[in-house]
């Protein structure tokens, strides 16, 4: 299997407090790699590395054979690494259509100027778009709510809506930040066979940020635990889970959650 992610000595500081420290990965094609850790330990942190909203401190991101550390996020997105976020952010007033149509816009490569200027190709693309939209929408069995605006949405649904947006901008390595936050246990099995579906569909390399126990021991084929922004375990899940590091870091907390 092909490398597509390697990440050496990542660290990144905020104000002095140590986010992020010495992170290392190797990370193959296809793989689904889960990112586990309690509160604060640096997960959210790194994805917003990855993706371009903070340079790292320290370190060096090489994906698909290129640096990409200090790229910005909208050239991140167009190499191929798409994002859902922890917070849900979709545009609440917009139509559930339209929030994946401007999610395909991000990535079109030209300005509102531009398609000002050439209005005749920019109505076509227009019309691609809407209709790999609703193509989209119907694959996630959500077409039904194209004209719903997102706020009036089931929390369920906007979390599926926030991965069709991710979808949009067609990427080869997917981050989800804690895609099951607030979902009930029926929604969270919902939500494992939709990544399983998603991964074979999109041919996709996912990291999965999560705290529901339940969605990363049934999902990932290899976990990473960080504390405190430091690496305490890797491996296999139920090697991961038994460690007694991991269980001293999750005290209080139930790991099996
Ligand atoms: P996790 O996602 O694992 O819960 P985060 O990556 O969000 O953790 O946060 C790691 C640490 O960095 C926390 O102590 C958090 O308070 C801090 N942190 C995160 N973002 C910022 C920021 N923009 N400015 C200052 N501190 C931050
Ligand atoms: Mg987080």
């Amino acid at each position: 299997m092909d490398t597509i992610l390697t990440i050496k000595g990542l660290s990144h500081y905020f104000e002095g407090l140590r986010a992020i420290s010495d992170f290392n990965l190797d990370l193959k094609e296809g793989e689904l790699l889960g990112i586990i850790g309690p509160n604060g330990s640096g997960k959210t942190t790194f994805f917003n590395i990855l993706t371009g909203i903070y340079r790292p401190t320290q370190g060096s991101i090489i994906f698909r054979n290129k640096e990409i550390s200090g790229s910005e996020p909208h050239e991140i997105t167009s190499m191929g690494i798409g994002r859902t976020f922890q917070n849900i952010r979709l545009f609440n007033r917009l139509s559930v259509i339209d929030n994946v149509r401007t999610a395909f816009n991000a990535n079109t490569g030209y300005s509102l100027i531009e398609a000002l200027f050439h209005i005749g190709r920019y109505r076509k693309e227009e019309k691609r778009i809407t209709e790999r939209s609703i193509e989209l929408l119907k694959k996630f069995d959500i077409a039904q709510y194209a004209m719903t605006s997102a706020n009036n949405l089931s929390y369920g649904i906007q979390r599926r809506l926030e991965i069709v947006r991710a979808l949009a901008t067609n990427p080869v390595l997917l981050l989800l930040d804690e895609p099951a936050c607030g979902m009930n246990q029926g929604e969270i099995k919902e939500l494992l066979d939709l990544i399983l579906w998603i991964k074979k569909e999109f041919s996709l390399t996912i990291i999965l940020i999560e705290h529901q126990m339940s969605l990363v021991m049934g999902l990932c084929e290899r976990l990473t635990v960080l504390d405190f922004g430091v690496t305490i375990a890797e491996g296999l899940p139920y090697e991961v889970r038994n460690n007694p590091k991991v269980l001293a870091a999750y005290l209080g907390d139930d790991i099996n959650q």
